[in-house]
């Protein structure tokens, strides 16, 4: 399994160094800002909601490379999809970087996000892996707080 880690790894450096959908966007109808104190992690995840879908997706902040990586990824996975899609990924997500699925039963549906699967292993780094999307959900919840994952 250390070829498959060493590629995790590298699409997880790659995401961070170049992330997508790094921009604030500028006609966002909901937005939210999420901070992780544990690590210093912190975003801010802009959203267009048309109708029942998400439109666009961006975000800006800063963090590490987990955390960073996640946000970038979890806006090229959302896009186009509607709300309740959205807290399904979420959910699934959820359960893979905690380690209470396979990340393998969950792999077609999770696509690259499966990447995260070795966060279980490290339950320090599950906050930075779900900052971005805790931040998301405030954001369709229209929450005014910002998020903290303490
Ligand atoms: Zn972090």
């Amino acid at each position: 399994m250390a070829d498959l880690r060493d590629l995790y790894q590298e699409v997880i450096l790659e995401h961070s160094k170049a992330p997508r959908n790094y921009r604030e966007l500028k006609d966002a109808d909901h937005k939210a800002e999420g901070f992780n104190p544990l690590c210093g992690d912190h975003f801010t995840v802009y959203l267009q909601i048309e109708g029942d879908s998400i439109r666009d997706i961006s975000f800006q902040g800063s963090g590490c490379a987990i955390s960073k990586a996640s946000a970038s990824m979890m806006t090229q996975s959302l896009k186009g999809k509607t709300k309740k899609e959205a807290e399904e990924l979420f959910r699934k997500f959820h359960q893979v970087v905690t380690g209470k699925a396979s990340s393998n039963g969950n792999a077609t549906e999770l696509g690259k996000l499966a990447v995260f699967s070795g966060v279980s292993e490290f339950p320090v780094r599950v906050k930075c892996a779900t900052l971005a999307w805790h931040t998301l959900q405030a954001a369709l919840e229209g929450k005014q707080d910002a998020v903290s994952t303490e």
